[in-house]
């Protein structure tokens, strides 16, 4: 297997086994490089200065959103909003899309295994609007059934909040499926992709988002960069989310005209060093590929679940296929806390996470209160998955 921990300075000389990834991942030594380089050779405020250093920063955050177009095959680069994470771009659309276009009698339909991050935003327009929350069921292994998607969509499903891979389930969800369905009734859809774009590739057009978003960070850019996609049509209708600086054309003491998209949505000053760094995480991934890293995952994930299947008191929640995972594995142990668990790993430098995954909702209907998720990237190897497997044998023993 190829070893890409060589490319990552926290990990290449560390006895860690980083198995968090799902929660954020690791950066290359091109994406540390490139943030330090918009410091060190292009700094001054994008957007703002006429100063050759002004353009040169303004030129780095907009390639970087023409990365990001390429890489999401977005038709143009104006849909691209740059924001500070998931959580950011999905308030955004909430707050400027639904509440002004959700109101009472109309459905918001949210998939049952949202992170919380797409879920409150949503249970704040039903609030304010009137509009009402209801559920996409999954079935026990975690998918969606056809007959789900066709029972959950009604003539008022007027919006839909989706995940295209769930962080407890992991598996790939039918949302070609989902939006199809959803359009045909006339709503529009949002596309959780905070755990998909570090795994799969994603096409918004031949998807049909109408809009999508996900985290730099999860991708192993720099914290504090994300994105939004979303359809011009739709962008350009919306009233901006936050005002200020930035984001206008001009201002008299009465009012103010907006700035054109994507402008109108990045008020004040923007992220150019995280831009930048995230234009670079993207190259690397780009020059790995997804079918790289598609098959270093899938066989890192279908050794830790052969493995963790042949552990007595062991289970893997979702799928009980390692293809339906993407990396991400959460599993119970009979009778031991998560918490204990990630203490124990912890104690053999195995990093995972315990607790409910910002997923409560999904976590009680699929009847557990809490779990261990060991979450594997590309860069992961084989030691790293079978110290944690070593560990977890040892568990219910040492726990006495
Ligand atoms: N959506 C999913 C599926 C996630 O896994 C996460 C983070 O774990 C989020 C949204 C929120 O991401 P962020 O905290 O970067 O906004």
């Amino acid at each position: 297997m190829t070893d890409y921990k060589k490319d990552f300075p926290l990990l290449k000389d560390s006895q860690v086994a980083y198995l968090d990834n799902a929660a954020t991942a690791q950066r290359p030594l091109a994406v540390l490089e490139a943030e330090k380089a918009f410091y060190e050779k292009y700094n001054a405020n994008p957007l703002r200065g006429l100063y050759e250093l002004g353009m040169e920063a303004t030129d780095r955050y907009e390639k970087a959103r023409d990365t990001v177009r390429d890489f999401l095959h977005a038709a143009k680069s104006c849909e691209i909003i740059f924001t500070r994470n998931t959580t950011e771009s999905i308030n955004l659309v909430a707050y400027s899309y639904g509440l002004n276009n959700l109101k009472a009698g109309d459905e918001i339909l949210v998939g049952i295994d949202s992170h919380h991050s797409n879920l409150l935003p949503w249970q704040m327009v039903a609030r304010q609007t009137g509009a009402a929350i209801k559920f996409l069921e999954c079935e026990m292994d975690g998918s969606f059934t056809d007959e789900a998607i066709e029972n959950a969509v009604t003539p008022k499903t007027k919006f839909a909040a989706v995940t295209h891979i769930s962080n407890v389930i992991g598996r790939v969800n039918p949302v070609e499926k989902i939006i199809e369905k959803i359009h045909g009734v006339g709503g529009v859809v949002l596309v959780d992709a905070a755990q998909s774009a570090p795994h799969i590739p994603i096409d918004v057009q031949k998807m049909d988002a109408d809009f999508l978003a996900f985290s730099g960070h999860k991708l192993m850019a720099p914290m504090g960069i994300g994105v939004l996609y979303g359809k011009e049509n739709l962008l350009n209708a919306m009233s901006p989310f936050l005002t200020g600086g930035e984001m206008i054309e001009s201002v008299t003491r009465e009012g103010a005209v907006f700035a054109e998209l994507p402008h109108k949505f990045e008020a004040g000053t923007v992220n150019g060093g995280g831009a930048w760094g995230l234009k670079a995480a993207i190259d690397y991934l780009n020059s790995i590929g997804f079918e790289a890293i598609e098959e270093k995952e899938n066989a890192l994930t279908a050794l830790a679940m052969e493995e963790l299947k042949k552990i007595p008191h062991v289970h893997v929640i979702g799928s009980q296929d390692p293809k339906e995972h993407n990396g991400i594995l959460n599993f119970t142990v009979d009778g031991v806390h998560p918490h204990d668990i990630a203490s124990i790993l912890d104690g053999a430098h195995v990093d995972v996470r315990a607790g409910h995954h910002c997923a409560q909702p999904l976590l009680a209907h699929l009847g557990v209160m809490v779990t261990t998720r060991a979450s594997i990237s590309f860069y992961n190897s084989e030691e790293d998955v079978l110290r944690l497997i070593e560990q977890v044998k040892n568990i219910r023993r040492l726990m006495g």
